[in-house]
């Protein structure tokens, strides 16, 4: 059985009180916002969609937690180069085909497909 919007709002100002909250100005541009709106409403057919910051907030923690997992399975991996534990941040090696911080940190990056 799904949350009720208001039950999902009293959760959020419940989170929000416990956690402090934290007002930031966002700049998007017309597409992004058009998105942001689509997925709002999207993300809850037939029922009340999302607020802004409501889905704003929920993609952070999925991203975070999405971002956490890569990164511990990165950490089970060394550079070729300097056998460094991943991901490296600074290495002399730098430039080195083999070395992680020349291109394997790509992987890491956001990257999104463009049609
Ligand atoms: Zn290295």
């Amino acid at each position: 059985m799904g949350k009720s919007a208001a039950e999902r709002k009293a959760e959020q100002r419940k989170r929000q009180a416990a956690a402090g909250n934290h007002k930031i100005e966002l700049i998007l541009d017309d597409q992004e916002l058009v998105m942001l709106d689509h997925d709002c409403a999207a993300r809850r057919p037939g029922r009340d969609p999302y607020d802004r910051s409501e889905l704003i907030a929920l993609m952070i923690r999925k991203y975070h937690g999405e971002l956490k997992k890569q990164l511990e399975v990165l950490a089970e991996s060394q550079c070729e180069k300097c056998l460094e534990s991943l991901p490296v941040n600074d290495c002399p090696c730098q430039g080195d085909a083999k070395c992680w911080t020349t291109s394997g940190w790509h992987k890491v990056k956001l990257t999104i497909d463009t049609p």
